[in-house]
């Protein structure tokens, strides 16, 4: 566990807002279109959510807040201004050194709500580009051309954002190394600071998913596994080339401005959701927010009913929301960990990150010697050229990081 100068725990904050202007071909997040009074109540449920962890984090200090999606730039930026304000009221924040992202799209910003992301204390900003290409971004169903997003990334350092990551999406239908190049080089180009660069996954449920079905005429547009890692190689050469380190397997940035929020998941430390589907993970449990949005919003409301409490007063009036709702009416898959779940975490998540895991932070969580639970495994992966081993520190090799989902797989003890 870490703990701040203050000695309180660090806490990273995820905030859900599952609406986009429209789903994206290849989507299957929690997010869809919805109606001006559908965002109006959701936004007040969140704000009942916030406030429901009223004196009830007092031992921990939030060190990263991310606005995901969904598309949070979709709404109106008030209304991320006041869930900032909630979130102040209810949280000890690290003011001096936070860290809060917020994901955007192109197409649905301009300067003021950019100014008003900034006003609202975001100064990291995550724009969901996926290509340079505008062929590509029109078969992924993008509402966005390449030219939108240039726009609006010049908006973002006028304004004076100096944090910025772009997210990329490889190993499209029909995509060459050469297009895939080009979007590196043009995107290199703007130095953003960071860059997310993801293998497209075809998932259920998405129109992608019946149109490159195996038995489908466009399923050979499809890159095949060799060509998959060609683009992997080539992300990491020209990317490093460029400045940018690796630090976790699809995500690079120029040294210091990796992404904290994130890093926080890949190094287990604790981690709370608020709003629709979110997930957190604090002291050894996991859980889940409820999916279905109307409960979602229903949910509080009722609540609110039974102990007559004013949500007008509250949510409209200037002063602290005197109400408490408990949070766990919106918990479904609630999971305590095991030791041996915690010990398979640690290592195929810290895996994940460039810099490795460490024996002695194993020992220290564990008190057990890693080796003791997982010398075989260990030495067996260095055997295969998998894993390096590095004094206290693991580390995938290039090898191992090709086959790294294999990898992972053994350290689950219910595969051994
Ligand atoms: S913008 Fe993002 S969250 Fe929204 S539909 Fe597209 S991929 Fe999904």
């Amino acid at each position: 566990m870490t703990f701040n100068q203050s000695n309180k725990k660090d806490l990273g904050l995820y905030i859900h807002i599952p609406f986009c202007v429209k789903k994206c071909d290849y989507c299957d997040f929690l997010s869809a279109p919805a109606s001006q009074n559908e965002i109006e109540a959701y936004f007040e449920a969140l704000f009942r959510e916030i406030h429901s962890y009223r004196n009830r984090m007092d031992e921990y200090m939030v060190r990263s807040i991310f606005f995901g999606g969904g598309t949070p730039s979709s709404v109106d930026a008030d209304y991320i201004y006041k869930t900032m304000e909630q979130i102040k009221q209810v949280f000890t924040i690290d003011e001096n050194n936070l860290e809060a992202s917020i994901e955007v799209n192109p197409g649905t910003l301009n300067r003021d709500k950019l100014t008003r992301y900034l006003d609202s204390g975001m100064n990291r900003i995550s724009f969901g580009l996926q290509s340079v290409n505008n062929e590509e971004l029109k078969l992924l169903g993008r509402i966005h051309t390449f030219e939108q997003f240039l726009e609006n990334y010049k908006l973002a350092r006028e304004v004076g954002f100096c944090n910025i990551n772009i997210d990329l999406m490889s190993a499209l239908p029909g995509q060459t190394l050469d297009s895939w190049e080009y979007t590196l080089n043009t995107v290199m180009e703007l130095r953003p600071e960071h860059i997310s660069a993801y293998s497209l996954i075809i998932e259920e449920n998405t129109i992608f998913y019946d149109r490159y079905r195996p038995d489908s005429m466009y399923y050979d547009e499809l890159p095949d596994e060799e060509m998959d890692r060609l683009i992997y190689h080539k992300t990491k050469e020209r990317l490093q080339e460029g400045g940018y380190h690796r630090y976790e397997i699809s995500n690079y940035a120029r040294t210091g401005y990796e992404c904290r929020h994130n890093s926080s998941y890949w190094v287990g430390k604790d981690y709370l959701g608020i709003g629709l589907g979110s997930s957190s993970f604090i002291n050894g449990i996991r859980w889940s927010n409820l999916r279905e949005i109307d409960q979602y919003i229903s949910l509080f409301s009722k609540q609110i009913d039974q102990r007559n409490a004013s949500w007008e007063k509250s949510f409209h009036g200037d002063a602290a929301m005197d109400w408490i709702n408990d949070p766990m009416a919106l918990r479904q898959d609630i999971q305590r960990l095991t030791e041996k779940e915690r010990m398979e975490e640690f290592m195929y998540l810290g895996l994940r990150m460039s810099s490795g895991v460490s024996k002695v932070d194993f020992q220290k969580r564990f008190a057990l010697a890693m080796d003791e639970v997982y010398g075989k495994v260990l030495e067996d992966l260095k055997e295969k050229k998998l894993i390096n081993i590095c004094g206290d520190y693991i580390r995938l090799t290039e090898y191992g990081t090709d086959i790294s989902n294999r990898v992972f797989a053994e350290f689950l003890f219910d595969t051994e």
